[in-house]
């Protein structure tokens, strides 16, 4: 059962309860009240009786007693009113009217007893008191009883009974408890309210934090805690909610194939979570102190890659708050007046440093209250960073051909692999270059392996130096070569190859025996124009290549799509 349910069923439970026990208490008390109340008003009539009676035995008018007995009997609420002589009295003055000598069993008691005797009467249509009341003689008053009765002092005279009727006490009761009814009823609702406007959300809080914790327990940060609480509770709510986003960023960057997609989520983190407009993270290699701009969102557009020493932040390995000195540090002053750089030491060789501009003054201190928690998400970040930069490390090894540092087979495949043949854009080819040295064995054979290893170096180089970042530079096998150049034009990647012919066939070698210099034969295909896909692009290329070799070699020849019909001819 939920919190909210089961507060609420205490509560009702206990108004019921309560309403019961003060029920059933009210009733026992009213009951013990009309009995004595009507008690009180039974022996009350039997004093006027008596009063009435002695009045007519001192005026001689005894015979007459009669009409004054049946006014008293016509009280509203009484019945069965009955006078009764004892034995002493009957003796004396005989049986008196009709009945007054004939004691039903609770008169024989009083006789007996000389108590008052009382008997409540319950039906489903009345309630009633069955009361007798004896007359004891006594000589106190003037008259007294011992003047007229030969009776002995403290002798029963006789008993006065009669029924009185209580029934209206009892609804009166009725009608209380049916008040007592609604109150509780009144309660139960107020309760309800009370319950949900002002500790439901309490309980509601209480729940999900027990379920958010027990997710947690089992490794599911999926949660988020809603609270419409600002208080404490919330608060507390909020920090849960932090652990959690942090724990699932962790979770989440641990899957993540490489440092730049974990950075793009910190740029996302501080943008969205934190609500930061104004920042540039940077990557710094702690050792060769270059300083890497991977974001800026300033309008200091022009701070550029460049030396990490002039950062006080990577400097001092601190953060640095401009709320402590505003001319902490001289580069950022330069700048903004407001900002705060964190630094982050990943490992011996990287350090991240974010650093933050704010508007003004109130924007800075909004900022400053979030980096605890912003450290937070750096410090789970780091290991994984860290990770990720070793894995980047292996796999670039296995990927690169150690001689040259270009790019192996196996890179080949992964990358034909990929879908980058989707990525070509509209207007642009992905160019294919095989290149290969021409008689490239002689080097070998004349001058031996050593120089024609520096020869393969060298053309590595020129392959490098000749493309851009995005172009990739492939050994495909022991002095053939594979350039792929995405997103080119065909005349573009003709100038690249016919530029790389150039410049290699104007390098001098040494050797020990003489200078000298070699060609290169280069193959083109294009992709999509000359097949529909990147292998056959290659097969192409190098169809190209053999074109290239037999007519003549040191020359660059693109892909015709006779060469590959007739290209058993050559
Ligand atoms: P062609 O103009 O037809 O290409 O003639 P070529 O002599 O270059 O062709 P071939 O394929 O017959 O010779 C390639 C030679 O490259 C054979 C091999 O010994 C040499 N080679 C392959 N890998 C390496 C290497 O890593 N270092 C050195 N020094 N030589 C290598
Ligand atoms: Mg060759
Ligand atoms: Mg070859």
């Amino acid at each position: 059962m939920k919190t909210n349910k089961k507060v609420l069923t205490i509560i009702v439970s206990m108004l019921i309860i309560v309403s019961i026990i003060i029920s059933s208490i009210f009733i026992y008390n009213f009951k013990l009240f009309s009995i004595k109340s009507a008690t009180m008003q039974a022996v009350s009539i039997a004093q006027n009786v008596r009063d009435g009676l002695t009045a007519h035995m001192v005026n001689g008018t005894m015979d007459k007693r009669e009409q004054f007995l049946n006014n008293i009997a016509k009280n509203q609420n009484i019945e069965n009113f009955h006078l009764l002589r004892a034995p002493s009295v009957i003796k004396q003055y005989g049986d008196g009217f009709e009945g007054e000598s004939e004691a039903s069993n609770m008169e024989k008691e009083v006789l007996r007893t000389k108590t008052i005797q009382s008997k409540l009467i319950e039906t489903s249509k009345k309630t009633s008191l069955q009361i007798s009341i004896p007359y004891i003689a006594t000589s106190v008053d003037n008259p007294n009883c011992m003047m007229c009765h030969t009776a002995l002092k403290g002798d029963v005279l006789g008993a006065l009974s009669m029924e009185i009727d209580i029934s209206d006490t009892k609804s009166e009761s009725i009608s209380i408890i049916f008040d007592i009814l609604i109150i509780v009823f009144i309660l139960i609702i107020i309760s309800i309210l009370v319950v949900n406007f002002y500790i439901k959300p309490y309980i509601k809080l209480f729940d999900d934090l027990e379920d958010g914790i027990s997710k947690a327990y089992k490794g599911d940060f999926s949660f988020h805690i809603e609270t419409t609480l600002t208080n404490e509770a919330g608060k507390v709510a909020n920090r849960l909610n932090e652990l959690t986003e942090i724990f699932k960023f962790k979770k989440t960057i641990e899957l993540d194939e490489n440092k730049n997609i974990i950075y793009n989520r910190i740029i996302h983190i501080m943008e969205t979570n934190f609500q930061i407009k104004n920042f540039i993270f940077f990557e710094i290699n702690n050792i060769t102190k270059k300083r890497i701009n991977i974001f800026n969102s300033t309008n200091n557009q022009n701070d550029l890659d460049e030396d990490a020493n002039i950062c006080r932040a990577f400097r001092t390995s601190t953060n640095i708050y401009s709320n402590d000195f505003d001319d902490i540090c001289k580069n950022c002053k330069q700048k903004v007046n407001n900002y705060i750089c964190l630094n982050y030491i990943i490992d011996d060789d990287y350090s991240l440093v974010l650093h933050i501009q704010a508007d003004d003054k109130l924007e800075l201190n909004r900022i400053q209250k979030y980096t605890p928690i912003i450290s937070n998400y750096f410090n789970m970040a780091k290991p994984v960073i860290e990770t990720k930069i070793l894995l980047g490390i292996l796999k670039e090894t296995t990927l690169k051909d150690p001689m040259t540092a270009l790019y192996n087979r196996r890179f080949l495949n992964e990358l034909l692999d990929s879908n980058i043949s989707s990525r070509v854009k509209d207007g642009f080819v992905h160019a294919m270059l095989m290149i290969d040295i021409d008689f490239f064995k002689q080097v070998n054979d004349t001058y031996g392996h050593d120089v024609g290893d520096n020869v393969i170096k060298k053309l590595a180089l020129i392959m490098k130096d000749s493309i851009r970042d995005s172009d990739m530079a492939v050994r495909f096998g022991g002095e053939e070569f594979i350039i792929f150049l995405p997103n080119t034009t065909k005349s573009k990647a003709v100038e690249i190859s016919n530029n790389i012919n150039k410049t290699f066939s104007t390098e001098s070698f040494t050797s020990d025996i003489e200078i000298f210099t070699k060609t290169l034969s280069i193959g083109i295909a294009y992709y999509p124009n000359d097949s529909d896909s990147l292998w056959k692009t290659i097969k192409y290329a190098d169809e190209a290549l053999y074109v290239a070799k037999n007519t003549g070699r040191d020359q660059v020849i693109e892909f015709k799509n006779d060469m590959h019909k007739d290209g058993e001819n050559y």
